[in-house]
């Protein structure tokens, strides 16, 4: 018995004799199957390979970056944030070794871990296993959940605040339950976590909401001015995506300009056609 793991998306599965027939993350039109096929294998493979290492990088006071290299799946960057006491692990990767739980616990450890959405649920419950920590995913994607466990906790509506200053945001769009973090870091202004909910572009300066990114697939208007007036009304000056872009300042206001571009491109007046 194995849990399966998907080499495009790098979402575990539960426990099996066999491997999967397919990978529900990559087969639905916001992921992709490799043009080589659907591909398997499991964390232990990964680790006995010695092919991977995880790479923690202190990103500014209470907050660590932590990515795979090389890279393994999708490729996204995990966050650990460091909030008076209660350390939450933000988005998740598949790649775990007795190295990164020895760096992580002189760290604080992880108290909670909370996910955007499906495409980084990777091996999060083998990080909630080594960590003993509850797993916060939008009950509105329930469904993406490939290994069920009893760590994991569906919340529900709108908001859900995890600690004073630690509070996940349900937004939509490019999932039904995509959620983002606001942190108020105990400076005046506070920071954004988006994973790919929204996107920061080449420049560092505008950022894009997509349906799916692999395939090109935009949010149309109503959901893209949904999403920016929620986002309007929290506090922060600095926002990370799920690719280590940041926006160091002035993020608020970026998403809402950007917004307003992406809006008037799709509605075809930025453009003399
Ligand atoms: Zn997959
Ligand atoms: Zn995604």
């Amino acid at each position: 018995m194995n849990y399966y793991v998907c080499e495009t998306c790098g979402v575990q599965y539960e426990k099996s004799i066999v491997e999967p027939s397919e990978c529900k993350i990559c087969t639905e039109e916001r992921q992709y199957v490799s043009v080589n096929g659907q591909k398997w294998t499991t964390l232990d493979e990964l680790v006995a390979s010695s092919q991977y290492k995880n790479k923690i990088t202190f990103e500014e006071d209470g907050l660590h970056s932590i990515k795979t290299v090389p890279t393994f799946g999708i490729g996204q960057t995990a966050y650990l944030v460091q909030h008076s006491h209660f350390n939450l692990l933000w988005d998740c990767i598949t790649y775990i070794d007795t190295e990164t739980i020895t760096t992580i616990k002189e760290l604080g450890g992880i108290n909670a871990i909370a996910l955007s959405h499906p495409h980084y649920y990777s091996s999060q419950v083998e990080w909630a296993e080594a960590f003993d920590a509850p797993i916060y995913i939008h009950e509105d994607d329930k469904e993406w959940v490939t290994r069920p466990s009893e760590h994991i906790v569906f919340w529900s509506g709108e908001e859900l605040i995890l600690e004073e200053g630690i509070v996940l945001h349900r937004v939509g769009g490019h999932f039904k339950g995509a959620t983002v973090l606001e942190w108020q870091n105990n400076k005046k202004e506070g920071v954004l976590f988006v994973g790919d909910i929204i996107r920061v572009v080449a420049d560092r300066k505008w950022v894009t909401f997509m349906y799916s990114y692999p395939n090109f697939i935009p949010l149309p208007t109503n959901i893209v001015k949904r999403i920016a007036s929620q986002i309007d009304s929290l506090n922060f000056g600095k926002l990370f995506d799920a690719f280590h872009r940041v926006i160091e300042k002035d993020a608020k206001e970026r998403v809402q300009i950007s917004a307003t571009r992406y809006i008037e491109a799709l509605e075809n007046k930025l453009f003399e056609t």
